[in-house]
């Protein structure tokens, strides 16, 4: 304790490891049976911004017989003052070490904080791969969309959730402290978390290859264990756990604002979207559940702004009510409400007049591709005729600052789509201008992602176009996106190289993750730490090419290293959606009351969730 209170002062943004803040919870750690420590593996101001954490955390500490405190990956300042010091990485609510807890529980929500998984399982003390811990550490599980390719993170994961956490956290919890009472071994421990639906147990499983050193399959080792393990869903979101005291940070964080989470999944069908697949089905909450919720937070957080949160907010069917009511409610005391994605086809300017009644800052776009043809193989369902109307009228109720957001590299890409971003900028900068905006305030931003194929998408079979192809396109667009009012921005397409790598990854890439970790990759979703030359090193040192895995196009009959991970929509579906795009076919959203056919709801016997407009 004493000797992080003398290193508190002398590195970057103490409060990031202070704890103490308000609505965090400290209990008796004698008084409970079972430590939980929720590890988020980036920074705190990015971990708490997310809404798993806090709903975890809820959930948890709502428990008699439980804590969960939190830790997240020290920013490299305070690693090497802690390692300079022998100080093992501790959590924020009691600064006990992480070893010290019975569970480890890791988010996976992009592939490149992987290599801080393995930094804070070192900094921790705790040996890095699963086959080595013995019941002396904490049992090291992991959740969220990274766990639907866990294959990467196998060797060093002892139990995967597979869903959504909420779901899963209390039965696994009881098991585990069943298995506790009981005296259960390690391995015996993680037999008995199969009993409960959702939970995949890497080591259990064994990897098949093909002479070529393709992967065949991954299929039970062991008898007992279940040839596929199927994603939880929660069912009726009114019902389920939400944390209406939320811990708030005495420091500034990424998202620093209430979230009410007002539906989950979207069926917009996006070919290139993994959170699309992942999260369905629609789950919308009553209005009444989000104006209650959104109360709650207000009173217990003393947060200036309330967000309305999920993956595709304008299409949540009572967002008018909710919006209106919440200004209504709120405008006087100075709380701002906020949506944080909006959509050119369904958005209206008076709801976004309505939301920005209090303030009014910049409105933000992803039309993804520049021309209709592109859009429509992307399943996009926004024209540019829509997104000009919508800009048009926007500019004329006063916004003066429009972000557009663009990715290049999707799959039948040709320059004339650069050209059409290129042109699109151009025509909202123009209806700028037409309506009035003074030229010193009138402000397109273009942004840029290179296209990354992912598990369990209609584009997962297809390659991430070579990098120096990527390259090329960012300054070919650089040369076009350039005058007064424009500003252009992109992606390092190193790192979305090396995403991809993993984003499709097998479980031989633990060797390259242990080499990256070696070679001091760490915070590699920051441009300024990625390291492109030490991650091909890594990569090298395993005798694995990265290029095998990010830019070959895989086979529809090969067997996918994530088959054995059943998200719920089938990979038929899949494969028709990839041969729609192919021939530019549109899919209908299956919200206008016609299915599609994708599987879920009949595989996981759940259904779409809409609330009364
Ligand atoms: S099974 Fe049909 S209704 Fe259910 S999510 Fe898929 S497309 Fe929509």
């Amino acid at each position: 304790m004493d000797v992080i209170d003398q290193i508190l002062p002398v590195v970057q943004k103490p409060a990031r490891y202070a704890g103490g803040e308000w609505n965090s919870v400290r209990k008796d750690w004698d008084g409970v049976d079972l430590k939980v420590a929720f590890a988020f593996p980036d920074t705190y101001e990015v971990g708490m911004s997310h809404l798993g954490l806090q709903i975890l955390y809820w959930i948890v500490n709502g428990r008699p017989d439980a804590l969960m405190e939190r830790v997240f990956a020290p920013w490299p300042d305070m690693e090497e003052e802690m390692r300079s010091r022998g100080l093992p990485l501790f959590s924020l609510e009691s600064r006990r070490p992480v070893r010290d807890f019975d569970i480890l529980a890791f988010t996976l929500q992009y592939e490149m904080s992987f290599s801080n998984i393995l930094n804070m399982l070192d900094l921790a003390g705790i040996p890095l791969m699963a086959e080595q811990r013995d019941e002396k550490f904490p049992l090291v599980i992991a959740g969220g969309p990274c766990a639907f390719n866990p294959e990467p993170l196998a060797g060093f994961i002892d139990l995967f959730v597979i869903g959504e956490g909420e779901e899963v956290i209390n039965e696994f919890l009881d098991a585990f402290l069943e298995a506790k009472r009981r005296g259960l071994s390690r391995q015996e421990l993680l037999f008995e978390a199969l009993k409960v639906p959702g939970v995949y147990v890497p080591s259990l499983y064994r990897v098949h290859y093909g002479e070529d050193g393709s992967v065949l399959k991954v299929a039970p080792a062991v008898e007992g264990v279940p040839e596929r393990v199927t994603k939880r869903v929660v069912r009726d979101l009114n019902g389920a756990p939400f944390p209406l005291r939320p811990v708030v940070p005495f420091t500034e964080i990424v998202h620093d604002r209430a979230m009410v989470e007002v539906m989950r999944g979207c069926t917009r069908g996006c070919r290139f979207c993994q959170a699309g697949v992942l999260y369905r089905p629609v789950r919308e909450k009553k209005c009444e559940t989000v104006l209650e919720q959104a109360a709650g937070l207000v009173r217990n957080t003393g947060y200036g702004e309330i967000s309305l949160t999920s993956l595709s907010t304008s299409d949540y069917t009572p967002v008018r009510r909710a919006v209106k009511a919440l200004v209504d409610e709120y405008a006087r005391q100075g709380v701002n409400v906020s949506l944080p994605s909006l959509r050119a086809d369904n958005f209206s300017v008076e709801l976004a007049k309505e939301v920005q009644r209090v303030r009014r800052s910049s409105l933000t776009f992803a039309p993804e591709a520049g021309t209709q043809r592109l859009r429509n193989v992307i399943n996009k369902g926004v024209t540019g005729e829509d997104l000009l109307k919508t800009v048009s009228a926007a500019f004329r109720e006063g916004w003066q600052a429009v972000k557009l957001y663009f990715m290049i590299g999707l799959p039948t890409e040709t320059d004339e789509d650069l050209d059409g971003i290129a042109g699109l900028a151009g025509e909202v900068l123009a209806l700028g201008r037409q309506a009035g905006v003074p030229a010193g305030r009138l402000r397109v931003t273009v942004s840029v992602s290179s296209f990354v194929p992912k598990a369990h998408t209609p584009f997962q079979w297809e390659p991430q176009a070579p990098l120096p192809a990527l390259k090329q396109k960012q300054a070919y667009l650089s040369g076009k996106l350039k005058g007064r009012g424009l500003a252009f921005n992109y992606h390092d397409a190193g790192l979305s190289f090396i995403e991809a790598a993993f984003a499709r990854g097998d479980r031989r890439l633990g060797a390259v993750l242990v080499n990256a970790f070696k070679l001091g990759c760490k915070f590699d979703g920051w441009s300024e730490h990625f390291s492109l030359s030490r991650w091909l090193e890594a990569f090298r040192r395993a005798g694995l090419n990265p290029e095998q895995y990010a830019n070959r196009r895989y086979g529809y009959a090969e067997p996918l290293p994530w088959d054995h991970i059943d998200s719920g929509v089938s990979k038929e579906y899949l494969g028709l959606e990839h041969r729609r795009a192919m021939a530019g076919l549109t899919t209908l959203d299956c919200r206008a009351g016609s299915c599609t056919g994708c599987g879920l709801c009949p595989a996981l016997a759940a259904e779409p969730v809409y609330a009364e407009a």
